[in-house]
C-alpha cells in the first residue's frame, strides 16, 4: 500500500506538471507560427503583385498594343494581352476602355488551362473603384484585392498611356482554393488558410478554403465577426483552433476582404495528448506490475516472517521443532538459522535445566522431587501404588575408608542395582536413603504384602553381593519401609512419613524390613513426648546418676566409678537408660543429657576432692557429642569453674560413635586428650574396627563389652577373645577393664590375664551416690 502511493504520488505529480505546463506552451508556439506564416502570406501576396504589376506595364508600354488599341484592333489587342497573360499566369485579364468599358477580356487560370484560356468565356469587367483608378493613373499602378462577380482576385491595375491614358489594363490573380493551397505549402507548419469576403448580407463569407472546416464555419458566426464587420487582428481562439486574422480590404470601415490563418490546437495538441496517454498507461502498467511485485515481495517476507512468528509460539509452548527456511532466501536462511540454533540451545538448557531439577546432581539418579512427581501420578491415576524406602545402614562406617566421590560412586552403584529389581527407577531420596514405587497389586490386601515383602527381601538379598567403587569392594546392608496406597496414606505426604516410621521401625526388625505400623508410630509418638519429659526430668531432679566402681586389679582399690544415667519419672516411674539414650540421640537430646551429665559428675568430683577423696568418674559420650567442637570448652569450663583436675575426669565412648564421622570425632577427642582427660573405648568388640585404628585414637583404655565377659567361666571361645585382646591391648600399651563380670570364676580368670580393671554385678551394681561411701575410703580394699 505504501509502495502504490508513493509510485502514484510521484507519477501524479509528474502528470500535473506536464499537463499543466502544455497548453500554455503550445498555444504560444503555435501564435508565433501562425504570426510567421502570416507574414509570409502578405510577402507572397506582395509577390504576386508586384509580378503581376510588372507585366501590366510591360504590356502597357509596349508600342504595338498601344497601337492596336488607339486603333481599336481588337484581336491584336486580345492577342497580346493573351500572350502576357500565359507568361505570367493570370487568372484574369482585361483591357478596358476610359468609361470602363471591356475592350477584351481573359479568363481562366492560365496554370489550369493549358489551351491558352480560349475557352475561357467573358466574364465581364470588373467594377473597379474609383480610387483605385486615381491612384493606378498617379502612380503608373495599382493593387486590390477585389471580388469580380463571385469570386475574389487579387488585381493590378495599370493605365495604357499614349501619352494620355487610352485605356486600362486589369490582370488578377484569383484567390481560390488552389491559391490558398499554395500559399498553405509555403507555410511552415500544417495550418489552414481562408478568404473571406463580405457578401450583401453583410457578413463575411467563406470565399475560398483549403479544406472545409466547422471550425471556420464558428469563426463565421462569431458576434464578433459578423455585427461589427471588421475583423479581428492577430491571434483568436475560437472552437479549439487558433485564428489568425489579416484584413486584405477595408472599405467605409469595414472589413471586406480578408484572409484567416487558423490551426487546430487539437492536433497541436495531440502529440501531447499523445504522451499523455502513454504516460498514464505506462503509470497504470508500472501500478499493475508495483502491485503484483509489492506482493510477491511482501509475501516473500511476510511468510518466514509468520512462519518464524508461529515457530516462536510454538516454542513459547515447549515444542522445538525446527523450522524450515525458504529456498534461495540467504537472509531468511541465516535468520531462520540463527533462530533453530537459538531454539536448540533453549531446548538443551531447558533439558539440562529440567534434568537438574528432578536428579540428584551427585549420582544423576532421579531426586525427591522427581519422585514425588511419579507418585502423585500414580495415585492420580488410581493406580495401586507402595513405596518402598531403602537406607544404607552401615554408610556410617563405609565413610571412614571411602572418600566423597567414592560414596557418590558406590550410591550410583546401589541405585543401578534397585533399578533392576524395581520397574521404576530409585530416586535418591536423602544422601543414605532411596525410594522405590512399587506396583500396589490390586489382589487382596494380605497377598499383595507378602508379593511385596517377597520384593523387599530379594532387594535387601541383593546386598550381599558386594560393590565394587574404583578397586575397592565394599561390603553394605540395607533396611526397607513399605507402605501401600491408599491403606498406609492418602497423599504423597502421608504415605513418605510413614514409609520414613516404618524405615524406623525396621531398625528393630531382624529382616531389616517393615510395613507402616499405625501403632508402632503411635509410640513414636508417645517417645517424642518422652523426649519433653526427659529435658524436664534434667531440671527438675527426676534424673540422677547411679555410680558403678571400677576396681583396680594390682592395687585391689577403686580409683574410678563409671557414672550412669538413671531416671525415675514421676509418671512413667524407672525408665532405663536403654530405652531413652538411643531416642535421645536421635533427637538431639543426649546434648542436654551429656551437658547435665558432665556438670553432675564435675560438681561430684569438686565434692569429693572436698574431702580429700580422689576417685575418677567415668562419664559416657554419645556419637553427636563426638561431633560436638564445643564439648572440649565445655568440659575446660567446668572442671576450672569446679577446680577440679582434668585427671579425675573420664570419659568413655563406643567405637561406632567415633566411625560415624572418624575425622571431627579425633578432632574433638584430640583437644580432650591434650586437656589431660582420660579416653576410654567402651563396649570394646562389638564394633568393626580393628586394634590397629584404635591406636590411631588419643585413648589410654580400652573396656571389653560385657557379652564376651559375662559367659567368661563358662565359654572357652570367650575366654579366648577376652585373653587375646587384654594382651593386644597391653601391647598397644591401652590399660584393660572388663566390664559385666558377675561371678568369681571370671574375676579369678580375668586377674590371670592379667586384666587391670573390672567391673560388675560381683564388685558392685550402679548404686547411689550415698552408697558409694564403702568403696571412697583410700585404703579400703575390696576382697573377691
Ligand atoms: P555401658 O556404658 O556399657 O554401661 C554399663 C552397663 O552395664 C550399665 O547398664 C550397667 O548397669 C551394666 N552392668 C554393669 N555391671 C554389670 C554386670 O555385672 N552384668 C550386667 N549384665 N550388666 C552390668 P545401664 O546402666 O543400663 O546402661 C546402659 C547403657 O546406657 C550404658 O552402657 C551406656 O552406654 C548408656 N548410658 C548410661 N548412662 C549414660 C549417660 O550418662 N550418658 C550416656 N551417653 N550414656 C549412658
Ligand atoms: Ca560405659
Ligand atoms: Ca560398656
Amino acid at each position: 500500500m505504501v509502495y502504490v502511493a508513493l509510485f502514484l504520488a510521484v507519477q501524479g505529480g509528474v502528470l500535473v506538471a506536464f499537463t499543466s505546463s502544455i497548453p500554455p506552451g503550445v498555444r504560444g508556439q503555435i501564435e508565433d507560427q501562425l504570426n510567421a506564416s502570416a507574414r509570409v502570406f502578405k510577402r507572397i501576396m506582395s509577390e504576386r503583385e508586384a509580378q503581376l504589376g510588372v507585366s501590366a506595364q510591360l504590356l502597357a508600354r509596349d508600342y504595338g498594343f498601344r497601337d492596336a488599341i488607339a486603333t481599336a484592333d481588337e484581336p491584336t489587342i486580345r492577342s497580346a494581352l493573351r500572350n502576357q497573360q500565359q507568361r505570367i499566369g493570370a487568372d484574369l485579364a482585361v483591357v478596358l476602355d476610359l468609361d470602363g468599358t471591356i475592350v477584351t477580356t481573359l479568363t481562366g487560370n492560365a496554370r489550369n488551362t493549358n489551351n491558352g484560356g480560349a475557352g475561357g468565356a467573358d466574364t465581364g469587367a470588373p467594377e473597379l473603384p474609383s480610387s483605385f483608378m486615381a491612384e493606378a493613373e498617379e502612380k503608373g499602378a495599382a493593387s486590390r484585392i477585389l471580388p469580380v462577380q463571385d469570386r475574389l482576385y487579387q488585381l493590378v491595375l495599370v493605365p495604357v498611356m499614349a501619352p494620355e491614358p487610352i485605356a486600362w489594363i486589369v490582370f488578377g490573380t484569383e484567390l481560390d482554393q488552389a491559391a490558398a493551397r499554395d500559399i498553405k505549402a509555403l507555410s511552415p507548419i500544417d495550418l489552414d488558410l481562408a478568404f473571406l469576403r463580405r457578401g450583401d448580407d453583410g457578413a463575411l463569407h467563406l470565399a475560398a478554403a483549403t479544406s472545409s472546416h466547422a471550425a471556420l464555419e464558428a469563426f463565421l458566426a462569431q458576434p464578433a465577426e459578423s455585427a461589427t464587420g471588421s475583423l479581428l487582428q492577430g491571434a483568436h481562439e475560437v472552437n479549439q483552433h487558433l485564428f489568425w486574422g489579416l484584413p486584405l480590404l477595408e472599405q467605409d470601415g469595414r472589413t471586406q476582404v480578408a484572409a484567416v490563418l487558423y490551426y487546430s490546437l487539437d492536433s497541436a495538441m495531440q502529440a501531447y495528448t499523445r504522451l499523455v496517454a502513454i504516460l498514464l498507461l505506462v503509470t497504470a502498467g508500472g501500478l499493475l506490475v508495483l502491485i503484483v511485485g509489492s506482493v510477491l515481495v511482501s509475501r516473500g517476507v511476510t511468510r518466514p516472517l509468520r512462519d518464524l512468528a508461529r515457530a516462536s509460539q510454538r516454542v513459547a509452548a515447549g515444542d522445538y521443532r525446527e523450522v524450515v527456511a525458504p529456498a534461495r532466501d540467504v537472509e531468511f536462511n541465516d535468520l531462520t538459522g540463527s533462530f533453530n540454533r537459538m531454539v536448540g540451545a533453549v531446548k538443551e538448557r531447558e533439558q539440562h535445566i529440567r534434568f537438574q531439577a528432578s536428579h540428584d546432581i551427585e549420582t544423576g539418579l532421579p531426586n525427591r522431587l522427581d519422585f514425588e512427581r511419579r507418585l502423585g501420578e500414580h495415585l492420580a491415576a488410581g493406580k495401586p501404588t507402595a513405596v518402598a524406602l531403602v537406607e544404607i545402614q552401615n554408610l556410617a562406617e563405609l565413610r571412614v575408608v571411602l572418600t566423597h566421590a567414592d560414596v557418590n560412586d558406590l550410591m550410583g552403584a546401589i541405585g543401578d542395582r534397585l533399578g533392576c529389581l524395581a520397574s521404576s527407577a530409585p530416586a535418591r531420596l536423602s544422601t543414605e536413603s532411596f525410594a522405590l514405587l512399587l506396583d500396589g497389586d490390586e489382589g487382596t490386601a494380605p497377598d499383595a504384602d507378602r508379593r511385596l515383602e517377597a520384593l523387599a527381601t530379594t532387594i535387601r538379598n541383593s546386598f550381599l553381593a558386594p560393590f565394587t567403587v574404583g578397586d575397592i569392594v565394599v561390603d553394605t546392608s540395607a533396611r526397607l519401609g513399605l507402605v501401600r496406597h491408599p491403606r498406609d496414606g492418602e497423599d504423597i505426604a502421608t504415605l513418605l512419613r510413614h514409609a520414613c516410621a516404618a524405615l524406623d521401625s525396621a531398625r528393630l526388625h531382624p529382616q531389616g524390613l517393615a510395613w507402616y505400623d499405625r501403632d508402632s508410630d503411635d509410640s513414636r509418638n508417645r517417645r517424642l513426648s518422652l523426649m519433653s519429659e526427659l529435658r524436664e526430668g534434667l531440671s527438675n531432679g527426676e534424673v540422677t546418676f547411679a555410680y558403678q566402681p571400677k576396681l583396680d586389679l594390682a592395687t585391689g582399690t577403686v580409683k574410678a566409678v563409671e557414672a550412669l544415667v538413671r531416671w525415675k519419672s514421676a509418671t512413667r516411674g524407672f525408665v532405663p537408660p536403654d530405652e531413652f539414650i538411643p531416642l535421645a540421640e536421635r533427637t538431639g537430646d543426649v546434648r542436654l543429657l551429656t551437658e547435665w551429665g558432665l556438670r553432675t559428675a564435675v560438681r561430684q568430683l569438686a565434692a569429693w576432692q572436698e574431702r580429700g577423696c580422689e576417685v575418677a568418674i567415668a562419664v559416657n559420650l554419645s556419637t553427636s557429642d563426638l561431633m560436638n567442637q564445643r564439648l572440649p570448652q565445655l568440659v575446660a569450663g567446668l572442671l576450672h569453674e569446679h577446680r577440679v583436675p582434668a585427671s579425675r575426669l573420664k570419659l568413655e565412648v563406643t567405637e561406632s560413635a567415633v566411625m560415624q564421622d572418624a575425622a571431627r570425632a579425633l578432632a574433638v577427642l584430640n583437644e580432650l586428650a591434650a586437656m589431660g582427660l582420660s579416653l576410654s573405648i567402651d563396649d570394646y568388640g562389638t564394633g568393626y574396627s580393628s586394634l590397629g585404628y584404635i591406636k590411631r585414637l588419643p585413648v589410654s583404655e580400652i573396656k571389653i563389652d560385657k557379652s564376651f565377659v559375662t559367659h567368661l567361666a563358662t565359654s572357652e571361645e570367650d575366654n579366648i577373645l577376652v585373653r587375646s585382646t587384654i594382651d593386644l591391648g597391653h601391647n598397644l600399651g591401652l590399660s584393660v577393664t572388663a566390664e559385666g563380670v558377675e561371678d568369681e570364676e571370671s574375676l579369678r580368670r580375668l586377674r590371670a590375664y592379667g586384666c587391670d580393671c573390672v567391673q560388675g554385678y560381683l564388685i558392685s551394681r550402679p548404686v547411689p551416690v550415698a552408697d558409694l561411701e564403702p568403696f571412697l575410703g583410700s585404703a579400703h580394699h575390696v576382697e573377691a
